[in-house]
């Protein structure tokens, strides 16, 4: 039953019912049978043997059993239990037919789970509606989970792509890094928690040295290529979660590091410094034989009320001023 689609029930007739009646005596399978033979849409299943009652339920699927009370070798109650504690039959509706009209049974046999009570041999206008209603329930039933399971599925994938779709309006295409949009964002975010928390917040300026004649040398598909490795370098100096790494726009970078003190900033920037200059990716400015180096402005503030990160932003871009004054591959503050 877990199976089944919404689909499988649009071509599936409403109306059809699947009947397995369980009861010992072979006349009264007979008997039911015939009652049942002119009757559209309705398939007629018995079974003589109790024991074998749960397994061909799973096998034929009715959507109706008929279920005799008292039999030999097994209590038919004990058996309307096993139908309600197995996955496969437990919704499926149960009329107990029973030999006497008796409160006792009667109440026992809805306690176990049964959904109606007849006594047998009952009038055969009155099986017949009773199974079409307890069919065509059941039927309901199917279809509404098949319908909210379907629900469910396509509300996750609505989930699982707005995520992708979050994930691809926060980055940038180049290098996977946060995009300046979500940078600003998240400092103006990051500025408020700090601001509330009376803590530090620090930002690095990333500045790649001479990319102008780095472009204009090696050609600007080898110079997204550099720009990517310096990204990566980035990337991999964020340690913490709350820190981000963007791409502030061309070959400008910025990492924002919450709560970081000045001297813990400086440690996270030199090292990124030396990082990119360790990839000695070759360069022929300032001079010939040269690697790729890249400028760092740093600013680590605690935000005042009425304050702008803005502050932040021109703090740390006066550091990457000083940077290159002082010769470039370096880190500045101000
Ligand atoms: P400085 O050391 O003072 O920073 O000099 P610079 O040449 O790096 O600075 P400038 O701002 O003059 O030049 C930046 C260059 O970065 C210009 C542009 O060609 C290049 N650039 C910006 N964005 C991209 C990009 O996405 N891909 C490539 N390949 N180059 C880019
Ligand atoms: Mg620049
Ligand atoms: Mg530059």
């Amino acid at each position: 039953m877990n199976d089944l689609q919404l689909d499988d029930f649009k071509t599936t007739d409403e109306n059809a019912a699947m009947v397995l009646l369980v009861d010992d005596q072979a006349m009264i399978g007979e008997a039911v049978r015939r009652g049942l033979s002119t009757e559209d849409n309705i398939d007629f299943h018995f079974c003589a043997d109790p024991h074998q009652a749960i397994a061909q339920a799973i096998r034929i699927k009715p959507t109706v059993i008929l279920q005799d009370l008292v039999m030999p070798g097994l209590d038919g109650l004990s058996l309307v239990r096993e139908y309600r504690n197995h996955p496969a039959t437990k919704d499926i509706p149960i009329i107990v037919l029973s030999t006497k009209e008796d409160p006792l049974i009667k109440s026992a046999a809805f306690a176990a789970g049964a959904n109606d009570y007849l006594v047998k041999l009952p009038d055969n206008i009155e099986l017949v509606a009773r199974i079409r209603y307890h069919s065509r329930s059941y039927m309901t039933l199917l279809q509404r989970d098949a319908a909210y399971r379907a629900l469910r599925v396509s509300q996750q994938q609505l989930l699982d792509t707005n995520l992708v779709l979050q994930r691809l309006m926060n980055s940038d295409g180049l290098t996977g890094l946060s995009n300046r949009r979500h940078f600003d964002e998240y400092l103006e975010l990051e500025w408020r928690r700090s601001l509330r928390d009376q803590s530090q917040l620090s930002l690095l300026m990333i500045d790649v040295d001479y990319f102008k004649d780095f472009n204009d040398s090696f050609g600007h598909l080898e110079g997204d290529e550099a720009l990517r490795k310096v990204a990566t370098a980035i990337r991999e100096a964020s340690a913490r979660p709350s820190d981000l790494p963007a791409r502030y726009g061309g070959e400008e970078f910025a990492l924002v590091l919450p709560n970081t003190t000045p001297g813990g900033a400086r440690l996270v920037a030199e090292k990124l410094r030396q990082t990119v200059a360790a990839l000695k990716i070759p360069h022929i400015s300032p001079a010939e034989g040269s690697s790729l180096t890249i400028s760092i402005g740093l600013s680590t503030m605690v935000p005042q009320p009425g304050s702008d990160c803005r502050q932040l932003i021109s703090a740390a871009d006066k550091g990457l001023y000083l940077a290159k004054n002082n010769g470039r591959n370096q880190v500045g503050i101000e």
